[in-house]
């Protein structure tokens, strides 16, 4: 076995490439690249490509001791023929990453989506290390989720499986991305606590929020922080009002699949402690008592390199 493998995280605003020890879960070394402005797919795969080498370059490893690339992608992917499908965020639609980058290193190419791949790291080293039937919710711009049983992810018919961000909680809701009403994700995402509080704000609400938007900023998960511990009523409110509904999506997780723990990440919930406890109370609360009172809940360990991490064993999927 090979030392190494390369992991990929590509999300909407940026890529992280890492060198991954295979042995020890370790990066080795890591880059990021920006994806604010170009985009589409010359742009993504050059930007992958030039990472890779200055990867390689940075760290003195060759390919001859890597073992594969794995990459996951925030969007649709066709996992078979290493196919992204359609990621709107980065304006790319069936581009072929397996083939441009096999062809460019002449290693494995293996593709997943962001979540599967941040759960198969929390998995190998984070925070379901001994886990092997769990269910790993990601908040952020959406609600995703992945689900592992006896150490495997589940797929699903179509590879869609886990998409808890689109269980409809309120049947006359909010639009959402997807085109339904009333998903969980136009409620409980980090976006959706956005949204909640920037119109509360043009309607004349006062909020110590304010203090960290001079310029034209927007709202980030540690601005949510930093207003909670001041207080903020406003904010407070949105953030009780996303946990509520968040929480009713993991008790249905919770009834519907069972599982054993439930780890929960991403930006928020790392930067924003109020946020976790109280979506876990109020889970436990709403579930079904046999499983509510066995159901673990902890938060995902491995930080911005959980998805690196878990792409770089996506040759292990079979
Ligand atoms: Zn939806």
């Amino acid at each position: 076995m090979k030392k190494y493998s390369v992991g990929i995280d590509l999300g909407g605003t940026k890529i992280l490439i890492a060198l991954v020890n295979r042995e020890t879960g370790e990066v080795a070394a890591s880059v990021k690249k920006k994806t604010k402005k170009d985009k589409g797919p010359k742009n993504i795969i050059k930007k992958m490509l030039e990472g890779i080498e200055e990867l390689l370059a940075e760290s003195g490893v060759t390919t001859e001791e890597i073992n594969s690339i794995g990459v996951g992608a925030a969007g649709q992917v066709d996992r078979e023929n290493g196919i992204l499908i359609g990621a709107p965020n980065l304006d790319c639609y069936d581009l072929n990453i397996k083939q441009n980058l096999e062809e460019h290193f002449n290693l494995p190419v293996y593709l997943g989506n962001d979540v599967e791949i941040a759960a198969i790291g929390e998995m190998k080293f984070g925070a379901a290390k001994g886990y092997d039937d769990f269910v790993c919710v990601f908040v952020g711009t959406g609600v995703g989720s992945s689900i592992v049983k006896n150490g495997k992810i589940i797929y699903g018919a179509t590879g869609t499986a886990g998409e808890i961000g689109h269980v409809i909680v309120d049947l006359n809701g909010r639009p959402c991305g997807c085109g339904a009403h009333g998903c969980l994700e136009a409620y409980a995402s980090r976006s959706a606590i956005e949204r909640r509080i920037e119109g509360a704000l043009r309607k004349g609400r006062k909020s110590c929020i304010l203090d960290y938007l001079e310029g034209g900023k927007s709202i980030t998960s540690g601005m949510i922080r930093k207003a909670i511990e001041r207080e903020d009523e406003l904010v407070i409110q949105c953030v009780t009002e996303a946990s509520e509904y968040l929480s009713g999506g993991l008790a249905s997780i919770i009834n519907f699949i069972n599982p054993k723990l439930i780890v929960l990440g991403g930006g928020l919930i790392e930067a924003v402690d109020f946020f976790y406890q109280k979506t876990i109370k109020k889970a436990r609360a709403k579930s079904l008592p046999v499983p509510a009172e066995k159901i673990e809940f902890k938060k995902a360990s491995l930080g911005d390199f959980s998805g690196v991490i878990g792409a770089a064993f996506l040759d292990e999927r079979k």
